[in-house]
């Protein structure tokens, strides 16, 4: 366990990133062992009320063709990844009001009927709201927090509210959801001392699940002529983030992929202990661009499925068979 002053230093000095990314994956091994989790991820809307500065789903983005995937195909897909082997799956989409809480606790339902586990990724909801979800079934929610630094928070956020940010995690612990939660890597004004106070964040909250990824900047967003976040940087962020919490779940993020084309197999040999293939119809994928050139948008479901298990069994791991709950037990 490294102290803030200790992260700090680390994240500042690269002449120890050898070491730091084998005593990161010495304690994936010894806390979460070498079975690696696969989620299936439906995104099943880009339609979002929120204008976040860096994503390309924001409202007032013009560009970008616009699709929602209905009740009935949604819990369609999620039954293909299912008799594909997924043991979980994973809905997200912008914040979308088609989807009201009688329509997410249908699909919720639905998808439940198969043998699999559920996480909902789709931002803030009302306290009401997150337990209709739990109640129906769901298991987990992914709600990162993006940055911990109030003031770059509202930078990024406009009409949006830090505290109510915090809050939306702390109903869904309170509910029994498993935690997924995070943040970007190399947005603009970003300190090495606020990616020190996000990790302790979410030591502090109990997360079940931390996902990190860099920063892309979007031609269609204010952030277009940013500089791109650090590779380096995020897989030391997710490093030290699996040696503070030594048994969470961690994701190899598709956007380290987009930044490296090892970048998966690389986190996952740094720390991380799942990966999130995108299961979405082929008609969908390329709109939902968060970012510019995400991988896989002209893969079928099944093809990245396969790839991504080939390059597992390359570095000797194994694909677990199992939901794979968090061990966090705090
Ligand atoms: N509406 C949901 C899902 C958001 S999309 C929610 O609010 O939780 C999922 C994640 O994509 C976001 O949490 C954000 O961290 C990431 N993301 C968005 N734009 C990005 C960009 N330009 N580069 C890298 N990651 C981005």
């Amino acid at each position: 366990m490294f102290t803030r002053n200790e992260i700090i230093e680390i994240l500042k000095d690269d002449s120890k990133n050898d070491w730091l990314f084998s005593l990161a994956d010495k304690v994936r091994k010894e806390n979460v062992g070498d079975d690696i989790h696969l989620r299936g991820l439906i995104e099943f809307s880009n339609i979002c009320k929120c204008e976040c500065k860096y994503c390309g789903l924001r409202a007032p983005d013009k560009n970008i063709q616009r699709y929602r995937i209905l009740e009935d195909e949604i819990i369609q897909i999620a039954k293909n990844a299912v008799d594909m082997g997924y043991k979980t799956i994973v809905l997200q989409s912008g914040e979308d009001a088609y989807y009201t809480k009688e329509r997410m606790v249908d699909i919720i339902k639905g998808i439940k009927e198969f043998d699999v586990a559920l996480t909902l990724s789709i931002g803030e909801r009302t306290y009401e709201e997150y337990k209709a979800f739990k109640d129906a079934g769901a298991d987990r929610y992914l709600i990162r927090i993006e940055t911990t630094d109030r003031e770059l928070y509202k930078q990024m956020h406009p009409n949006m509210d830090f505290d109510n940010r915090i809050k939306c995690l702390k109903d869904i612990k309170s509910l029994g959801y498993e935690v997924g939660t995070g943040c970007l890597v190399g947005l603009p004004n970003q300190t090495l001392e606020s990616l020190a106070d996000d990790i302790l964040f979410f030591k502090e909250i109990g997360a079940d699940m931390v996902g990190i990824g860099p920063f892309i900047p979007h031609p269609d967003t204010p952030l277009k002529d940013a500089d791109t976040g650090s590779f380096t940087l995020a897989l030391k962020v997710m490093a030290l983030v699996r040696i503070m919490l030594p048994d969470i779940n961690i994701p190899a993020t598709t956007a380290m992929e987009t930044l490296n084309p090892n970048g998966r197999i690389i986190a996952l040999q740094s720390g991380a202990n799942v990966v999130m293939p995108n299961v979405t119809s082929l008609q969908y994928r390329e709109k939902y661009e968060i970012y510019p050139n995400k991988i896989c948008t002209h893969e079928s479901p099944d093809k990245c499925r396969g790839c991504i298990g080939a390059k597992i069994k390359s570095i000797g791991r194994s694909i677990s068979t199992t939901y794979g709950n968090s061990h966090n037990k705090n």
